[in-house]
């Protein structure tokens, strides 16, 4: 993976944007590809649409949808890409864990109506709904001052509930200024009222996602408070279980993270990815400030034989 696709396009101009298709022209030649974004059908702030329009702004060429455990927001940013002239690849952040410890799975191109992988969505957003209820519930009983009701009013019809939607719960009542405060107040990995939520081994979801005709990518594998989320063991593991990449390049991977993890793909014969994490207004992270190689996305699609990329 050559350092050349890795584009900056954090200091430009929002306002080059105008009218997307003649963005795409602009950009002509070049590509800018940002493949792990979450929108408001999880723990985004911005409608798949919205989405679609900023990474039109950031002077993306293509874009991947991947909210965590459901594919709610395909339809809606598949047909804003189509508008906007940009390629739309639909993905999912799918939630994994192994012994309690929360591993997310990026999954691309995926058959959104695959029923093993399906009942697997559905099971963990369902143990996500009733955890959320739980940490509410041990919060509330604390003297914090949020309700269920208060953190439903934040989730979408259908969408993934997660503790950023607790957060927003916090923030709507002026409890607190944004997420992260929250986070780091009470909603951390640590906190006592932390709750885990059901979620498959990543062995398992690796091949949910390989037999559904989608390519598996693991997503910030070094992106924990204590580092080393994923182990290289694990990493091997999953590998041998048909992983086909790692994503190397990402804001909570320091410059050894990113030495180590690019060093341990290329010995395992795995793609390395580049991606901003962008969850709207909720997160510093800002489209396309790691990107992904049109090479690597050639191989990605190459390997997927669940559903295609929306082309402009
Ligand atoms: P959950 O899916 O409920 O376990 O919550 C994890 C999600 O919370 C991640 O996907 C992040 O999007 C978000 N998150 C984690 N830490 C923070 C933070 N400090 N500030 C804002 N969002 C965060
Ligand atoms: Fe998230
Ligand atoms: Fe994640
Ligand atoms: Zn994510």
């Amino acid at each position: 993976m050559s350092r050349r696709h890795t584009l900056h396009y954090a200091g430009m101009p929002a306002k080059v944007a105008s009218p997307g298709r003649r963005v795409a022209r602009h950009y002509a030649g070049r590509v800018a590809i940002d493949l792990h974004t979450h929108s408001t059908a999880s723990d985004g702030t911005e409608a798949p649409a919205v989405v679609v329009e900023r990474a039109v702004e950031a002077g993306l060429t293509t874009l991947a949808l991947t909210d965590h455990d459901t594919t709610k927001g395909w339809a809606e940013a598949g047909d804003a890409a189509r508008e906007h002239g940009i390629r739309l690849v639909p993905g999912i952040e799918v939630s994994c864990a192994r012994r309690y410890r929360s591993i997310h799975l990026l999954a691309y191109l995926p058959d959104p109506h695959d029923p093993d992988l399906v009942g697997e969505l559905e099971r963990a957003r369902h143990s996500r709904d009733t955890r959320l209820d739980r940490m509410v519930g041990l919060m509330a009983a604390d003297g914090i001052p949020v309700t269920v009701e208060s953190v439903r009013a934040q989730v979408e019809p259908g969408a993934t509930a997660g503790r950023p939607h607790i957060a927003d719960a916090l923030v709507t009542a002026g409890v607190v200024a944004h997420r992260d405060e929250a986070f780091a107040r009470w909603l951390g990995n640590d906190s006592p009222y932390y709750v885990s939520h059901y979620a498959p081994d990543p062995v398992r979801a690796v091949e949910l996602v390989r037999a559904a005709g989608g390519v598996p990518v693991i997503a910030h594998p070094w992106s924990g408070t204590r580092g080393r989320v994923v182990s290289d063991a694990l990493l091997e593991e999953l590998a041998t279980a048909g992983l086909a990449g790692i994503e190397v390049r990402h804001r909570d991977h320091s410059a050894d993270a990113v030495r180590h993890l690019g060093a341990l793909a290329r010995s395992l014969g795995l793609l390395a990815t580049g991606s901003s994490d962008y969850h709207g207004e909720g997160k510093l992270n800002r489209l396309g400030e790691n990107t992904t190689g049109p090479d690597v996305l050639a191989a990605i699609e190459e390997q997927a034989t669940g559903t295609a990329v929306v082309e402009p």
